[in-house]
């Protein structure tokens, strides 16, 4: 339990700081790439004084700076996510539909070796931001997707615990080893190679989570594949959650 917290407030401190320094990074950001578009410009009005073969060189740098500038926003965008505390947006949610909904966006991830199935259960609805929920579960299907690569199941079941809705989602991918599988919630912890992956999905799928007053937890085996599991409090029944005081957030690794 005395973990589980110290967690939960690395993860509270670490978002302040995430989002100071998206802040940061935004400003010098911003006028980088209005200058790379002023010096386009100027190129093309050069056009014709300027020999061909420096025009293609300077060409091919800006287009090497726009890239790395295009990457660098990406992940400010990743980073606000992780730190985005959005409350507001909270409404009363029915989580089969709400899957349906999000499967429906990350359709574009799922390649046509990939078969998906749904276990609903019959379920009371739950206390959530729907944008909020669809990250959550846009990020767990392309880990699941670029797990299988392009091939296999993902299973979807919805089941109900006392006061708690059970989102359990399985691939057969390529699974993790325990090493991994104990890092996987931290923030820029990634196995992929650069450019495929921030390591940010399950850190900001785990903090949405945190903030519903939830838990989330993993189940993987090598070879095999994995099985994440998120329950989250059915509304009305847990005062704290619905108004979205302190929680208690449990994180395992098992
Ligand atoms: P990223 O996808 O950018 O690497 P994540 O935080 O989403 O960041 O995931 C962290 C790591 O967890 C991944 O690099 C991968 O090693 C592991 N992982 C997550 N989901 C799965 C999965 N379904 N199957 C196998 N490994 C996974």
């Amino acid at each position: 339990q005395q973990g589980q917290l110290i967690q939960s407030e690395k993860m509270a401190s670490l978002g302040q700081m995430v989002a100071g320094v998206a802040h940061e990074i935004n400003t010098p950001l911003g006028y980088a790439s209005s200058n790379v578009e002023i010096v386009r410009e100027s190129m093309q009005a050069m056009d014709g004084t300027v020999d061909a073969e420096s025009i293609a060189e300077f060409d091919m740098l800006l287009a090497d700076t726009e890239y790395g500038l295009t990457q660098i926003a990406e992940l400010v965008m990743s980073l606000k996510d992780f730190s985005r505390v959005d409350r507001s947006q909270s409404q009363l949610f029915d989580i089969n539909e709400g899957i349906e909904t999000a499967l429906k966006i990350c359709n574009s991830q799922l390649k046509d070796g990939v078969n998906v199935t749904r276990m609903f259960a019959e379920l009371p609805q739950i206390n959530c931001a729907p944008s909020q929920f669809n990250q959550v579960f846009l990020n767990l299907i392309t880990n699941a997707a670029q797990a299988m690569d392009g091939k296999g199941q993902i299973c979807i079941r919805t089941s109900l615990h006392e006061n708690d809705v059970e989102v359990a989602i399985s691939d057969t991918g390529s699974g993790m080893d325990e090493e991994t599988r104990a890092h996987i919630f931290e923030p820029f912890f990634t196995t992929k190679p650069v450019g495929k992956g921030t390591g940010l999905g399950l850190s900001i799928v785990f903090r949405i989570i945190e903030d519903h007053g939830g838990s989330i937890r993993v189940e993987s085996e090598l070879g095999k594949g994995t099985e994440f599991f998120i329950r989250l409090p059915v509304a009305g029944v847990n005062k704290a959650s619905d108004s979205f005081l302190e929680q208690d957030v449990v994180l395992t690794g098992d």
